[in-house]
């Protein structure tokens, strides 16, 4: 499938640029393999499946750990040593960026979904690549068969910041909606404990395909940035084993065995002005405790203090340009 190269990963570094000749494969279980794009490939079962189930990950090029993890679940679904219970479209997202190392090369891809991508440069890489990327999807969940009645769609990244808590799930806001048990049960599965329930619409992948294509959706943050090669996969077991475990179309419990502790924007923290006071040190842990009271910002005569209970940063970052988002404070609910 991947030509000489030994992996999905080298395959995508050594073709980024290269137009790509679509694949098309069937294993001996009678599986079906479309290599749809460079980084995009879709499995899909010969048996009854009842999930449409999208795992992306290099939005970011530099969050190597899933893109490692994910590489190694193609590949044994492909060695037919991982069961092919459901169909799956598996994107690495920004070949570029992997390529370079970076995050991103011209645009943050992570804010040019939901259809973003039409107010940018279209000439931009990045920005093709996300209209490419919608469509990919939006196909991938309008073929299925009859028998599909759940559409799954994890984004996978790493955090450049520590985290007080190691991992975390955001959530895309869509109106009118709660959080299913059993999505929560597989984030703890995923050995992820912590949940930031978003309360305004986003244009990140996730987004897109929790507003536009109605899948349950998640950014899932695993841990830290490391370039390749440099990773403790063994910090990634819980979301390896999860995903694998809902590829082969094995029941996966409806409830989560410990507690996921969700928590919700109370503040967003804008830069105002150029006197604008971050009082927060830059380097905070995501998550990191703030006490009733605690002063975050302030410019002039205006400022933000923690409530009457206690809040989480998330995203810190005083550096933005003036109108920009700073970080975001958080309530955990109860
Ligand atoms: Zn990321």
């Amino acid at each position: 499938m991947f030509d000489t190269h030994s992996s999905i990963i080298s395959h995508t570094l050594a073709n980024a640029d290269a137009p790509h000749v679509r694949q098309h494969d069937f294993l001996t279980a009678g599986t079906e393999v479309t290599f749809l794009d460079t980084g995009v490939i879709k499995f899909e079962p010969n048996t009854a499946c009842d999930t449409s189930l999208v795992i992306s990950c290099a939005v970011h090029g530099n969050e190597t750990a899933p893109i490692e993890i994910i590489s190694r679940i193609i590949d044994d679904l492909l060695a037919e040593e991982q069961k092919c219970g459901q169909r799956i479209l598996f994107i690495l997202a920004n070949p570029w960026s992997m390529v370079a190392a970076e995050r991103f090369v011209d645009l943050n891809m992570n804010r040019l979904f939901c259809g973003q991508w039409q107010h940018q440069d279209l000439t931009l890489k990045e920005v093709k690549r996300a209209a490419k990327l919608e469509a990919y999807v939006a196909n991938f969940y309008a073929e299925e068969p009859v028998t599909v009645t759940q559409r799954f769609h994890y984004d996978c990244h790493t955090a450049i910041k520590d985290s007080a808590r190691a991992r975390f799930a955001l959530y895309p806001f869509v109106a009118d909606r709660k959080i299913p048990d059993s999505q929560k049960a597989f984030l703890d599965q995923a050995d992820i404990q912590t949940l930031l329930l978003q309360q305004r619409a986003g244009n990140t992948f996730s987004s897109f395909s929790a507003s536009t294509q109605q899948a349950q959706s998640f950014t899932l943050e695993l841990g830290k940035v490391k370039p390749f090669g440099e990773n403790d996969l063994s910090q990634f077991s819980g979301i390896d084993g999860a995903l694998r475990k809902l590829i082969s179309g094995d029941a996966l419990p409806n409830r989560s065995a410990r507690p996921v502790d969700c928590f919700s924007v109370c503040h967003e923290i804008e830069r105002t002005s150029e006197q604008w006071q971050f009082l927060v040190a830059d380097e905070s842990a995501n998550f990191a405790e703030f006490l009733p009271g605690q002063l975050i910002w302030q410019d002039g005569e205006h400022e933000y203090r923690v409530g009457d209970e206690p809040e989480y940063l998330v995203f810190p970052n005083g550096q933005v340009p003036i109108g920009q988002r700073a970080g975001l404070m958080l309530r955990k609910l109860s």
